[in-house]
């Protein structure tokens, strides 16, 4: 028996060592005070083993002293690792002091005991059969039973009460120190009461040291765990139901109730609410993910399906877990911004990009369809909105998208290209040309009583190849609207490729008239001016482009694209800079002749003629009378007043100023006798043949008389052969220009041509 305590306080000795080296080692923050009890809790169980263990009394009596002094440092380190468990601090430094003060005191007086024997006493006692050392307490061992008893009962009160105060998953973790305590306790108390000789009691203690290791450092409350996750899962927005592994349903969270229109209770039922949703056969026990819709129209509802199985470590089925989300606002929110993103807020029709979607789409799902692209435009629409304002202007583009839906077939693809233009795709024998051409000529917009014509121009391309991609059959759509202009029983054009061709013409000349012009490929050439003697007077300078592939251009291929473009100013003051050049090279050679430029209308937009002019004459040292300056009554046709007052700049400096191409535009003789013109120029449309010669003579005549009486020279152009010659001296013209004389050419040959020393 003897030998078997032994062995006991051994292993528990080597037992609280291992614990308190592995609790030290823990790296968690309790560790180190658990790793001081237990260290503490060696000397008393070594104590103790050597009380029973040795035979001999005298070495026996040191266990007891062991033990006793280890009692106090037990005390001691179980007031930290409380204090430490339970998150306290000490009340004040005053109790504290006296606590430790308390276990000091004992310690000493036990240590006195040797001297005063006031502690204990030991003797030997006889026990089944064997001798065993037994101490016979006094009053210092009364003492120490006091301090180590009253501070066993404070921590167990301190444990106690945490016990009570923590939330009920917490409380655990103090309620099992707790109860190794009271353990310990009631086993040390037995030996106290029980006269046997062997003190068991440190059995208890070690224990109860090796129980709070585990609690310290190992214990999870994993129902509180269980708790938490149940708590999260509950309160998910997705319905989550858990099915065991025979494919009852066991759990359901709010979400999932709700859903069901179940209870926890019936629970079991969720299956058959559930299996609707899920469609076809529900797999339990195999993982799956889905989207699902119910419902029509209003009531639509999308959920996202997801199906996970549980399993054990060894892969055995656990059961499963089916997550149901309700994505259904979300998808509806997504619609709702689809559909702004892809449909125009005014009107409600497509916005380009998606109708460029649609169309590829249809031109994919249909090959062999013939299709027609209309691009519609709303003429002067800027004006409609600077006149009426913009709300009017909003009225009517949603007045233009009303007509488009009812004009056009079911399944014509139709939205808004951009600010005043719609595009539409159609099949070619749905687009009923001649309906849609007369709803166009009675075109308003308006309110009641209010309507307001509108002019609407179609565009129309026959598509000819599908691979083009929709932007392209629109651009070609819009190209043949170009060719509408203000006309206003036309509405509709088509495309042909000749357009086509006319514009890329037009992009690659553009783009290189500059170094054209720096090349000198473009030039003047000069076509004389003869008076009624037949004597060269002057020439008019006129453009020329010796293209380098293109070769001989005439004015004709070019000049109305850079009129079109802006680019003609560039022409023109180049052109004026030459015929400047010339002159001053004439200084010698030529000094009476005057050379004649042409002046676009379209130069007054991109420059300010009369300085340009001005500036270029002087930068040569010309007389300005030496530099005529040919001008149309089109120039006139806008901003009157300003343009007659550049006129009369121009005069003022010393220029004079042709009107040329007389007659063949809406002439206006009232406005000519306000005009600040030197010269008319009277157009060879006059010369040309026609059924009614006599008529046309007739007019020239008439014209020529006019200018007589408003004091006015003329120069008649065209001039071909003699007789018209003739005519038009008698006629009393002055000045004379015409393929009879010499063709437009270039300026040496000119000047060798009619050098005087010729
Ligand atoms: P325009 O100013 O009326 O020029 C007279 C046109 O009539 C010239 O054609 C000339 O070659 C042609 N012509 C002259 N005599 C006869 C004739 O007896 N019979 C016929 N059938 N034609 C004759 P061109 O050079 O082709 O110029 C055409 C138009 O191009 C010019 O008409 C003018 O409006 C414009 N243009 C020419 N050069 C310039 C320029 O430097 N600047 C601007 N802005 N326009 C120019
Ligand atoms: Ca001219
Ligand atoms: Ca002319």
């Amino acid at each position: 028996m003897r030998y078997g305590y032994v062995a006991i306080y051994l292993v528990l000795a080597a037992a609280l060592g291992v614990c308190s080296f592995v609790a030290r080692r823990s790296g968690r923050a309790i560790g180190p005070s658990v790793a001081a009890l237990l260290a503490a809790l060696i000397p008393p169980v070594v104590g103790n083993l050597i009380i029973i263990g040795f035979k001999n009394p005298s070495v026996s009596v040191i266990g007891c002293y062991i033990y006793y002094l280890g009692m106090d440092l037990v005390m001691y380190t179980l007031m930290q690792f409380t204090f430490q468990y339970c998150h306290l601090s000490w009340p004040n430094r005053g109790i504290k002091l006296f606590v430790y003060g308390l276990l000091l005191a004992d310690t000493v007086q036990l240590l006195l005991n040797p001297v005063f024997g006031h502690a204990f006493r030991t003797e030997m006692v006889l026990y089944q059969g064997e001798q065993f050392l037994k101490m016979q307490p006094l009053a210092g061992q009364t003492f120490h039973r006091i301090v180590n008893y009253g501070l066993l009962f404070v921590s167990m009160a301190i444990f106690a009460w945490k016990s009570i105060r923590s939330p009920k998953f917490y409380s655990e973790r103090y309620t099992g120190v707790l109860i190794a305590m009271v353990l310990g306790t009631v086993w040390e108390s037995y030996y106290i009461f029980s006269r046997i000789p062997v003190d068991r009691s440190m059995v208890g203690f070690a224990g109860f040291g090796l129980l709070i290791f585990y609690f310290s450092l190992y214990y999870r409350p994993f129902r509180l765990l269980d708790r938490m996750l149940a708590n999260i899962a509950e309160g998910m927005p997705e319905a989550i139901f858990f099915f065991d592994a025979g494919g009852t349903c066991i759990w359901a969270n709010q979400a999932g109730l709700a859903m069901t229109g179940l209870k926890k209770q019936t629970i079991e039922q969720a299956d058959e609410r559930v299996q609707p949703l899920v469609g076809g056969n529900f797999r339990k026990m195999e993982e799956w993910e889905g989207r699902r819709q119910t419902g029509e129209g209003e009531s639509r509802r999308y959920y996202v399906l997801k199906n996970r199985v549980l399993k054990d470590r060894k892969g055995r089925v656990d059961g499963s877990v089916l997550s149901v989300r309700d994505e259904t606002e979300e998808q509806t929110d997504l619609q709702k911004q689809r559909y702004i993103a892809r449909h125009d807020a005014l009107t409600g029709l497509y916005m380009k990009e998606y109708l460029y979607d649609q169309i590829r789409a249809r031109l994919a799902e249909r090959p062999d369809q013939k299709s027609v692209v209309v691009f519609l435009n709303v003429n002067d629409f800027k004006i409609v909105n600077d006149v009426f304002g913009n709300e009017f202007g909003d009225q009517a583009l949603q007045q233009v998208a009303r007509w488009l839906q009812k004009v056009m077939p079911r399944d014509a693809l139709y939205g808004r290209l951009g600010g005043d233009t719609f595009g539409v795709f159609l099949p070619r024998e749905e687009f009923n040309e001649a309906a849609i051409e007369d709803s166009l000529t009675h075109f308003t917009v308006g309110t009641e009583g209010k309507q307001h014509p509108v002019l609407i121009h179609l565009g129309v391309y026959e598509v000819a190849e599908h691979g083009l991609d929709p932007s392209i059959m629109f651009d070609r759509a819009r190209l043949a609207l170009a060719t509408i202009k203000e006309e206003y029983q036309t509405h509709i054009a088509w495309y042909d490729d000749q357009m086509r061709e006319k514009v890329l013409w037009e992009q690659h000349i553009s783009n290189q008239l500059e170094e054209a012009i720096a090349q000198r490929q473009i030039r003047p050439y000069l076509q004389p001016l003869v008076d009624h003697e037949g004597k060269v007077v002057g020439a008019e300078a006129l453009v020329r482009w010796i293209h380098p592939t293109h070769g001989f251009l005439s004015p004709a291929r070019f000049i109305p694209v850079f009129e079109k473009n802006g680019m003609i100013a560039e022409v023109d003051r180049y052109m004026w800079r030459c015929a400047c050049e010339i002159l001053a090279s004439w200084k010698e050679t030529f000094p009476d002749l005057f050379i004649s430029v042409n002046i676009s209308p379209k130069d007054f937009y991109f420059m300010d003629v009369a300085a340009e002019i001005k500036k270029v004459v002087a930068e040569h040292g010309i007389e300005p009378s030496k530099l005529r300056v040919e001008i149309t009554e089109t120039v006139m046709m806008t901003d009157l007043e300003k343009r007659l007052g550049i006129l009369n700049d121009l005069k003022e400096m010393g220029f004079l100023v042709e009107m040329d191409d007389f007659g063949s535009g809406y002439s206006s003789l009232n406005l000519l006798k306000d005009m600040p013109v030197d010269v008319i120029k009277i157009d060879m449309m006059f010369l040309q043949k026609t059924k009614n010669r006599s008529r046309a003579d007739l007019i020239l005549q008439g014209v020529m008389e006019m200018s007589k009486n408003l004091g006015l020279p003329t120069i008649t152009e065209g001039v071909e052969t003699q007789d018209q010659y003739r005519m038009l001296r008698d006629m009393g013209c002055k000045v004379f220009q015409g393929y009879y004389f010499a063709k437009p050419m270039p300026v040496e040959e000119f000047e060798e041509k009619y050098s005087p020393a010729a």
